[in-house]
């Protein structure tokens, strides 16, 4: 997969592809990120990408024609990119929209600054994405969400890909189980015992119970809908139901 990145502070970039499962998978090109710097799509001297909103109004908004060129140039070869905007009033990040991006073979990521990006841009854009409902100073964090996000569900990426299946919101949307590690004592708090049993069959039973614990009770709605369409398990429904005998929290 290759990504391009379009923003006007390549720098915050740096250790985020240096670092960690995303920066080696990048330097064993098992991925290809390039980030680009939106000064150098600009004609004029002075290299400028910003301009006075019409209207009035405060702040600087992002011109078009640098984003234009850039996406211009970066699609004349090999591949059209799936271009994603960053915006707060697009549609809400999800793992979900994480999984059918990563099937992409390549996207374009515009990172808006200051007030935003000049609404022509839209012309090129293929999907809006938030990460939140909050205001961030730049689409950079953003592009780093996402691409993190992303990639790691890239073949390839993850050493272990079985702990993908693991994660929250991977399996129907259930959140993940605990994890416990050595020591199995630890002032006190105990592992607990099925986990060091080695019985992987209990085990299993063990997480599949603590994942529809924790999502019912920091996810009620996710539960809801499953049983709504149908998608639970009867093994599923059967823990649930215990669950609910108990009555109170169910964690
Ligand atoms: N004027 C905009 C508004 O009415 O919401 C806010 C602009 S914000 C200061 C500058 C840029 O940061 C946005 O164009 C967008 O690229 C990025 N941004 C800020 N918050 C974001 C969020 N929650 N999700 C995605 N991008 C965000």
């Amino acid at each position: 997969m290759r990504i391009d990145v379009l923003t006007v502070l390549p720098g915050l970039f740096d250790c985020f592809l240096r670092e960690g499962v995303i920066g080696r998978a990048i330097s064993r090109g098992k991925v290809d990120v390039r980030v680009h710097n939106l000064r150098d799509f600009t004609t004029d001297k002075h290299r400028v990408v910003d301009d006075v909103p019409y209207g009035g109004g405060p702040g600087m908004v992002l011109k078009p024609e640098p984003i234009f060129k850039a996406y211009e140039e970066l699609s004349s070869k090999g591949e059209k990119p799936y271009v994603i905007l960053t915006e707060p009033w697009g549609e809400k990040f999800s793992q979900e929209m994480a999984l059918e991006l990563s099937r992409k073979p390549r996207l374009l990521i515009i990172c808006g600054r200051y007030e935003g990006v000049d609404e022509r841009v839209k012309e090129i854009v293929d999907k809006e994405v938030s990460i939140g409902d909050y205001v961030l100073t730049g689409g950079e964090l953003p592009a780093i969400v996402i691409m993190d996000a992303v990639l790691r569900l890239v073949p390839g990426v993850l050493g272990n890909r079985e702990s993908l299946s693991a994660d929250s919101f991977s399996d129907r949307g259930l959140l993940g189980y605990p994890n416990y590690t050595r020591p199995s004592e630890f002032r006190g708090m105990k592992v607990p015992e099925v986990l060091l049993s080695g019985h992987h069959k209990r085990i299993e039973r063990w997480r599949k119970e603590q994942s529809l614990r924790r999502t019912l009770k920091m996810r009620p709605e996710i539960i809801e809908k499953l049983k709504r369409e149908g998608k639970l398990t009867e093994e599923e429904l059967e823990i649930l139901k215990e669950i609910e005998k108990e009555g109170g929290n169910p964690a």
